[in-house]
């Protein structure tokens, strides 16, 4: 039956909701490798054998918001917090460049008062002039439409940000009260109608989540169609409400990743660090799945540490050229090579 509906979802890249939920709640090994099969293909078909990465800097762990689930909330007192100054963002890009990176991923807390987008859209300029053949994607939280058109028409390509979750009940139980559902969808709506490749995503297994709000999910990625897709498991971290809840399984996530790229077959799908963590082959599996990017960290090595949104985050002891060096190596065992170009949604 599952096997029936993945045929589907390769024809038609579109399912029902009352499909979706018979996916998620009968699905098998057995159907997980016939996905996984068909998304390799499909990825095959627009990508080749080429990974595409993306060299993020985490440049602020300063946060406003309380998310339940992430361990930089504001609410963590035990987190260290830091703050890189302009040059020293600039400096992790230069030494991604020389390593071959031609996208950069600035991401941060939601730290709007140090890094206002005045000081954001200059940041971006004099990351586009150093290195005009990049790419700069942002990932900053959500921001005012005036906000993320000045960093836009200062250069800034592609902007992240997670929908977490399409059901407004299911966010209301990640997020405190003050932060809203509909404004995180209405900014993903702006990021599209302002030219950025946009990208969505949400946590698999993530507190209260159920085979209808995964569903949701996907209807919603699917309408929505973003540019990028970012998801990996739910994994806990230990200060944070969320500390005793169960991690997202492994499994499920990998799935998801096949259905992705089954149903939005250009979208630039990331194998994650969340992906890498519950599993030590889980970025090769993830791709293997059909993902087709992987985002190592540039983050300079004292703050690594630092940006804990859950417990066990790998690569934290590593230098920006063991991440590149352990990737090049872990694609090329799966048949895989990294690919040196903006990687731009076609
Ligand atoms: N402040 C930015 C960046 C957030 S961190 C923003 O709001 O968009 C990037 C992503 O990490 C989040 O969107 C979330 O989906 C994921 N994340 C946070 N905590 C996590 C956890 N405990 N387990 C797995 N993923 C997590």
């Amino acid at each position: 039956m599952v096997k029936k509906l993945i045929d589907k979802l390769e024809a038609d890249t579109r399912l029902s909701k009352e499909e979706w939920v018979c996916v998620f709640d009968d699905y098998s090994d057995d159907d997980r490798a016939y996905a996984a099969e068909k998304a390799r293909a499909v990825a095959h078909k627009y990508f080749g054998n080429k990974i595409y990465i993306r060299g993020i800097v985490e440049f602020s762990n300063v946060c406003k918001n309380d998310c339940y689930y992430c361990g930089i909330r504001c609410s963590n007192s035990n987190a260290q917090r830091y703050r890189l100054d302009d040059d020293d963002i600039l400096l992790c890009c230069d030494e991604g460049y020389e390593y071959g990176f031609r996208t950069f991923v600035l991401q941060s807390g939601e730290d709007y008062s140090a890094y206002p987008a005045s000081r954001m859209a200059e940041l971006v300029k004099r990351i586009k002039s150093a290195h005009p053949d990049c790419a700069v994607t942002l990932s900053l939280g959500e921001m005012e439409y005036e906000d993320l058109k000045l960093m836009r028409q200062a250069g800034a390509d592609r902007y992240l940000l997670r929908h977490e979750t399409a059901t407004k009940e299911h966010y209301e139980k990640l997020h405190p009260a003050k932060m809203s559902f509909e404004h995180r969808m209405e900014c993903l709506e702006n990021l599209k109608a302002l030219g950025y490749q946009t990208g969505a995503g949400m946590m698999i297994g993530a507190p209260f989540q159920t085979n209808e709000y995964l569903a949701n999910d996907m209807l919603f990625l699917r309408e929505f169609e973003p540019h990028m897709i970012g998801t990996g498991p739910f994994l806990p971290h230990k200060d944070t409400p969320f500390k005793d809840m169960p991690k997202g399984s492994y499994e499920l996530t990998l799935f998801v990743l096949s259905l992705c790229r089954l149903m939005l077959p250009r979208v630039l799908l990331p194998a994650t660090t969340a992906l890498g963590t519950i599993s030590p082959q889980g970025r090769e599996q993830g791709v293997l799945s059909g993902a087709n990017v992987i985002m190592p960290n540039l983050s300079p090595a004292q703050v690594r540490k630092k940006y804990m949104l859950y417990d066990g985050k790998i690569c934290t002891e590593d230098s920006s050229d063991e991440c590149r060096h352990c990737l090049t190596a872990r694609m090329k065992r799966i048949g895989y090579e990294i690919e040196v170009s903006r990687g731009d949604y076609k």
